[in-house]
């Protein structure tokens, strides 16, 4: 007999894949300017030609035996002290190339830390709307994923649900800003707040609360605003990157962990992390995209592409009246369906080619996620299919 946890996770994919996948047949029968898919994050803008140069170049020029060799598990020690240095330079992290760990991306830096923090029974806080994967990765870790509501005016967390939902029992709290699924950007003032309550509920309970922040989309933020680097403001905090969004690398798998030195006791947490990835048969992340990472690390995807695809969105979905958050960064409009059950409403945007995924797996009930990392010819052809998929509820109104 096998795994049951593991078949039942094999046997149904996540609700965004499932679309995906509905989409890719759909596009073969109708044709692909015919399908309006919004279903997937995966970048539309391509990566920039020097992390390409950089690739051919590595290839051309270094030592093919010590290019494809494993690297130490934890990644090339030199590649992880110019990402500190990087980190130090643009946000004056104290980051250590000792405490960072090379990664296949932000998923296994999740998975990993998760493994590394998680003993059978303690519980993880995220922030609904949540990026549905963390539920996977804290669960194979033993623990419990805890979510608190948000504040549905900001798509801030809500406070007041964080003080009921924390317990002696937390072990960690996840973020993640710019936000997957909203869009949303965290202020200075949100990390300040959650810093000081993280501290206060450390002290009442007498045990470390790890502060893991998620942030695949660091740079992707359309304002002239940065997201706070966290281990700035709050000491036992554990940072997710990922060259997934930021250079439209995503089926690549690089990206890393690093591990605050302000952390209690960082270098023996750094050993669980290492541990952690061992148990999960990582072995070392690509060695030849580890090796691009200095030079990736000063790249950039061109994001007004993004810009664009948001304010036309944005602004062509509200004129038709539809209720949007309007998210400063990562690629995502969050919009209030039609309908208060989203999985209902998804099937109805089916029927005029939109595909919309359904903010239930998110944690909350009532919108749906429409991924703008698409081409500005499928925004501009699917609007008369939002146009007529608001039709249709309004005459379902009428009758
Ligand atoms: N975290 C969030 C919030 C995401 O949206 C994603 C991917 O969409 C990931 C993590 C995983 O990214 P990666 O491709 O780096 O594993």
């Amino acid at each position: 007999m096998f795994n049951k946890k593991m078949y039942d996770l094999g046997n149904v994919s996540s609700e965004i894949r499932e679309l995906f996948e509905y989409g890719k047949k759909q596009k073969a029968i109708l044709g692909e300017d015919k399908v309006f898919d919004f279903s997937i994050g995966n970048p539309s803008t391509p990566a920039p030609k020097e992390a390409n140069e950089e690739l051919i170049s590595l290839l051309k020029t270094k030592d093919s035996v010590s290019l494809h060799s494993y690297t130490s598990s934890s990644g090339d020690l030199e590649v992880r002290n110019k990402i500190a240095e990087n980190l130090n330079e643009r946000f004056n992290a104290n980051a250590f190339g000792e405490l960072i760990y090379m990664t296949q991306g932000a998923a296994s830096s999740i998975s990993i830390t998760m493994k590394a923090l998680v003993n059978e029974g303690d519980e993880v806080i995220v922030f609904s709307p949540f990026f549905p994967e963390y539920r996977v990765f804290i669960e194979n870790a033993g623990g419990k994923l805890v979510a608190v509501q948000p504040d549905f005016k900001t798509f801030y967390p809500n406070f007041e649900d964080l003080e009921r939902k924390i317990s002696s029992k937390t072990k960690a709290v996840i973020i993640n800003s710019p936000n997957n699924p909203t869009g949303v950007v965290y202020e200075e003032s949100i990390i300040v707040k959650l810093s000081d309550f993280l501290r206060k509920k450390q002290e009442e309970y007498g045990h470390e609360i790890y502060l893991c922040s998620d942030e695949p989309y660091r740079e992707l933020i359309y304002n002239d605003k940065q997201y706070p680097f966290v281990t700035r403001y709050y000491d036992n905090s554990i940072v997710f990157y990922s060259f997934s969004k930021s250079i439209s690398l995503p089926g690549e798998r690089i990206g890393y962990i690093l591990v605050s030195s302000t952390c209690k006791d960082a270098s023996e947490l750094y050993k669980a992390i290492k541990g952690a990835g061992r148990s999960l048969g990582y072995v070392c992340a690509s060695s030849l995209f580890q090796f691009a990472s200095p030079k990736f690390v000063n790249l950039l995807t061109d994001i007004n592409i993004y810009k664009e695809n948001r304010d036309l969105l944005y602004n062509s979905l509200t004129e038709l009246g539809y209720t949007c958050v309007k998210g400063e960064g990562a690629f995502y409009l969050f919009v209030k369906s039609l309908e208060n059950d989203a999985r209902a409403f998804k099937e109805v945007a089916k029927r005029f080619n939109l595909l919309l995924v359904p903010s239930d797996s998110f944690g909350v009930t009532g919108y749906c996620r429409v991924a703008y990392c698409v081409k500005k010819e499928t925004i501009l052809n699917s609007l008369e299919a939002f146009k007529e998929l608001k039709k249709y509820y309004e005459e379902l109104k009428d009758e």
